[in-house]
């Protein structure tokens, strides 16, 4: 088996990888570059390393404004082909799709590995800052933008006094 290594350098605009259903937006272009390798003695294993970066938008869960997530990261990844022995191909990296990112006969695209990578990489809690103060539980108001005069000691009685009922 012929070793192949080719390098790729890609720049994907918003929309060209699919974020939807993911409550996300792609806000920059996402940039990667790296190396694909086919791996010699293995079953046509491909190892992918690179790095990435890109600016990604969400809601905010505490005030539900943009939280920006800034991105940038090393990727190092194997993939094995789960059916090409089942055909008759030859593995090969056709150097034009390998540009693109396509790993011949197993539809292993660079767009698939690197939403994949950024999905990842994002935190569980999507805040706008460490420091966001979120929607007042009281008036509604973005406690970032306005400061409201609500204030939770009284709320914290009533719930109190259910706490009270209880005992
Ligand atoms: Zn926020
Ligand atoms: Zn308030």
């Amino acid at each position: 088996m012929e070793v192949r290594k080719v390098r790729f350098d890609e720049s994907f605009p918003p929309g060209q990888i699919d974020f939807s259903g993911e409550e996300l937006e792609q806000d920059s272009p996402l940039r990667a570059a790296g190396v694909a390798e086919l791996l010699p003695q293995t079953d046509g294993e491909v190892r992918i390393a690179g790095r990435y970066t890109v600016e990604m938008m969400a809601e905010c869960d505490r005030c539900l404004g943009r939280a920006r997530f800034p991105l940038e990261a090393d990727f190092d990844l194997f993939y094995r082909p789960a059916t090409f022995l089942e055909g008759e191909e030859e593995v090969a990296i056709d150097e034009g799709e390998a540009e693109m990112g396509f790993y011949q006969g197993d539809g292993l695209e660079l767009e698939d590995i690197l939403r994949e990578q950024v999905l990842l990489a994002l935190p569980m809690q999507r805040v706008c800052s460490e420091g966001c103060k979120g929607i007042c539980p009281v008036c509604g108001k973005n406690r970032n933008e306005t400061a409201c005069d609500c204030r939770l000691e009284s709320s914290d009685g009533r719930w109190e006094a259910f706490r009270n009922l209880e005992l």
